[in-house]
C-alpha cells in the first residue's frame, strides 16, 4: 500500500518562484489511504467537543466535509471573495504568496458557538488566523485546527492559541 507521505507531491516555484507547492490532490485517487487519513484527522478530543466544523476554501472543503461526515458534525465554510450569497462577514489577510480575503455567512455562524477549523495545509498560519479573528469577533470559540500538512519551518502553529492536529509534518 502506498504511504500518505508519498502521495504528497511537491511542485517547485508554483504558483510563484520560491514556493514549493505541496499538492494533496493525489491522495484522493487512493480511497483506502484517503479513508485512513480522514479517520486519523477525526480522532481528537477537541473535535468531539466542538459544535461545528469550519472548512477553508478550497482544498479544505474536501477534507472538511469528509471529517464532518465521519464525526457527524455540522460544517460551514470560509470562502474567497464574491462567492457567498446572503449576509457575510469578510476579513483580509497575508498569504505565503500574496493577499487574500475570506468570507463567512453570518446566519450560518450564528447557529454554533464552538468550532474546529479544517484545512489542507498550515504554512505561515495567516489563513487560519484570519478565520480565527473572524470568529472571535463574533464571540465564537475555536477549539483546534485539523490539517493534512504542516510546514514546520514556517512555525504557523505559534500564531494560534489552540491545539493543531496535523497528519504530516514536512
Ligand atoms: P498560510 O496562511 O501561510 O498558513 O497558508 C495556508 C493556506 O495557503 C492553505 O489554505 C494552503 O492551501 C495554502 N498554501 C500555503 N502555502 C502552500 C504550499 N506551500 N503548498 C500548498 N498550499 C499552500
Amino acid at each position: 500500500m502506498k504511504k500518505l507521505e508519498n502521495l504528497i507531491l511537491t511542485y517547485k516555484d508554483f504558483p510563484k518562484k520560491g514556493i514549493d507547492f505541496k499538492d494533496v490532490l493525489e491522495i484522493l485517487q487512493y480511497p483506502d489511504i484517503f479513508q485512513e487519513l480522514i479517520l486519523k484527522m477525526s480522532s481528537n478530543q477537541f473535535l468531539k467537543n466542538a459544535e461545528a466544523i469550519i472548512s477553508i476554501d478550497a482544498r479544505g472543503f474536501i477534507f472538511g466535509s469528509a471529517v464532518a461526515l465521519e464525526s457527524s458534525k455540522p460544517m460551514i465554510v470560509a470562502r474567497k471573495p464574491g462567492k457567498l450569497p446572503g449576509n457575510i462577514l469578510t476579513r483580509e489577510y497575508d498569504l505565503e504568496y500574496g493577499k487574500n480575503s475570506l468570507s463567512i455567512q453570518s446566519d450560518a455562524l450564528k447557529k454554533f458557538n464552538s468550532f474546529v477549523i479544517v484545512d489542507d495545509l498550515l504554512a505561515t498560519g495567516g489563513t487560519v488566523d484570519c478565520v480565527t479573528k473572524l470568529l472571535q469577533d463574533q464571540n465564537k470559540e475555536i477549539l483546534g485546527l485539523i490539517t493534512v500538512i504542516e510546514l514546520k519551518e514556517l512555525k504557523g502553529r505559534l500564531k494560534l492559541d489552540f491545539p493543531v492536529h496535523s497528519m504530516v509534518k514536512i
